[in-house]
């Protein structure tokens, strides 16, 4: 098993479909990794789904934990839609940040519950324990992977997460937003010497100048945070859901005359040395 990340959703704010849409993919963020002992999805966007089409032909059942970094629609739209929530065999913990200032636990339930949806989270009888990420250590360890977090710059809070699992280190910065002159030096220390570093890139730096505090970056402010950090490969993602294909292969010309090693996040990409 080869333990690697895969992207299973690179697109921001709503799913696209099209044939314009094709090559990086239209569904919203979701990351996942299948060890030799759990699955471990992040985020719950529509890409979730083709999580659940893996765990279903895997040979046996794993302990699943899907942790979020922030509850966004984007993030969250996949999720009462899983399949394993209503496998009674399946064991699912859920994970997210206490610090926030909403009661996480609620938010989810509200989302996932009548009117908005037939079945409650309650509602469901498998084996799923909702618990909070140890925020007073540095990082926790979910059956030998290493996970260690930092909270993001974005609206209604978000975190960033740093994995590390056989000589491999992947940090997901979906949702955060620094400008290109003003980077959190903390942040930097978090991402040292990744060897991958996933970051949002959902504006252009034209656009940007337009939507300062709307919580995205851009793809010029993740090479100088790539190059800073001494990051393996940057993979650009939060694609903006009117950013064709087209679009995303010029940002990438842009971006590599920064940053080499940059490449543009899409569906089935797995991030292996
Ligand atoms: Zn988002
Ligand atoms: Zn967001």
């Amino acid at each position: 098993m080869s333990s690697a990340i895969t992207i299973q959703g690179a697109r921001g704010t709503i799913p696209e479909c099209g044939k314009s849409f094709l090559k990086y993919g239209g569904n919203t963020t979701c990351y996942s990794m299948i060890t030799e002992k759990s699955v471990i999805i992040i985020d719950a966007g529509t890409g979730i789904s083709r999580v659940a089409a893996e765990i279903a032909k895997l040979p046996k059942k794993l302990p699943i934990t899907l942790l979020f970094t922030h509850f966004h629609m984007d993030h969250v739209v996949g999720f009462p839609c899983f399949d394993p929530l209503y496998d009674k065999n399946a064991s699912i913990t859920i994970m997210a940040d206490p610090r926030r200032r909403d009661n996480w636990e609620h938010t989810l339930q509200a989302f996932m519950d009548k009117p908005y949806w037939p079945v409650g989270l309650g509602d469901t009888d498998i084996k799923m324990n909702l618990k909070d990420i140890p925020v007073s250590r540095d990082a926790m360890d979910v059956l030998g992977t290493r996970i260690s977090w930092f909270k993001v710059p974005h609206p209604q809070q978000c975190l960033a997460y740093r994995i590390e699992k056989n000589n491999t280190t992947t940090v997901i910065a979906t949702d955060v937003e620094y400008s290109y002159d003003n980077i959190d030096p903390a942040f930097i220390n978090f991402c040292q010497g990744a060897d991958f570093l996933v970051f949002d890139a959902q504006f252009t730096p034209e656009e940007y100048k337009k939507h300062k505090g709307w919580g995205h970056s851009t793809w010029h402010t993740g090479t100088r945070i790539a190059a800073c950090a001494g990051i393996g490969r940057l993979i650009l993602t939060h694609h903006s859901p009117k950013r064709t294909d087209s679009a995303l292969n010029k940002i990438l010309r842009e971006a590599k005359n920064e940053f080499s090693r940059t490449y543009i996040a899409h569906e089935g990409m797995k991030l292996q040395k």
